[in-house]
């Protein structure tokens, strides 16, 4: 490529206004969702988004006592993860149930991740930036993270747009489907700053669903307000979440599934 082209995203000093109208979240474990993009999720749920939150584990391994039993500890985080996702207004949860700790970006976690991309075919993937493998000099992100964001960004693309990636998928009825846009989370490398002042207290309530996660309530919310109010005072509004925006298609024109996709399809299904 030649020519410089110009940026998708917008200014970071304004406000980011793009609203997806589908949209997916895809997180390693139960809170994670929550610590992170909840606030712009139900403020995109309040303003006419769908949205859908995919956890790749159950959170099995999120206590400090070796004797709890690790199934029970899945369960009960489900329950606090769907009662948080009702709290966000959520359409619904997946858990795909993959080991905690031990979350890899591999072939069986990619097939997953596309068929929930294929079934609910959101315009924007919101997941964990995996190219934070630290947080600046305050500690080293988990493991599980950056595999759950690099795994959404390879499902992303190429593979939920290419028909020919996982075949028997088109076969079940799951045609490929084009995300436009990919908000990275929990990133060092911002780029969007999205207004969420009016929402800011919902993603509390989310959170203190997490009962078995939050021994000390006041104590994460007493650092998470001052810093989302701080990256709000950066575009001029009391909060902010930050994000960084992958813009792959544009947003403008058609969709473009009517072309090589969908004969592609018809193909793999006989119709051609
Ligand atoms: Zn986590």
């Amino acid at each position: 490529m030649s020519e410089a082209r110009p940026p998708r995203v917008g200014p970071a000093e304004e406000p980011h206004t793009w609203r997806p109208t589908r949209f997916m979240v895809i997180a390693a474990h139960p809170d994670d969702a929550d610590f992170g993009p909840a606030a712009t999720a139900a403020r995109w749920i309040d303003e006419g988004s769908v949205g859908w939150l995919v956890c790749c584990t159950s959170g099995d391994q999120g206590g400090e006592d070796a004797e709890l039993d690790p199934l029970e500890l899945a369960a009960t985080r489900e329950r606090e993860q769907q009662a948080a996702a009702a709290v966000v207004g959520y359409e619904g949860v997946t858990f795909l149930h993959q080991p905690d700790g031990a979350l890899v970006n591999d072939l069986n976690l990619r097939e997953q991740l596309v068929r929930e991309i294929r079934r609910f075919r959101p315009d924007a993937v919101l997941a964990q930036d995996p190219e934070t493998l630290f947080h600046a000099d305050r500690g080293v992100n988990h493991t599980d993270h950056r595999a759950a964001g690099i795994a959404a960004a390879d499902a992303v693309y190429p593979a939920s747009r290419n028909p020919m990636a996982f075949p028997w998928l088109v076969r079940e009825g799951l045609a490929p489907h084009r995300v436009h846009r990919l908000y990275l989370f929990w990133s060092e490398k911002a780029n969007a700053r999205v207004d969420v002042s009016a929402t800011i207290d919902r993603k509390f309530d989310a959170l203190r669903a997490h009962a078995s996660q939050l021994q000390d309530f006041d104590r994460v919310e007493g650092w998470i307000r001052p810093w989302m109010a701080e990256e709000g005072q950066k575009i001029g509004v009391a909060a902010a979440d930050t994000f960084r925006v992958i813009v792959i298609d544009e947003d403008e024109g058609p969709e473009p599934e009517t072309t090589d996709e969908a004969e592609a399809v018809a193909e793999a299904s006989g119709q051609a």
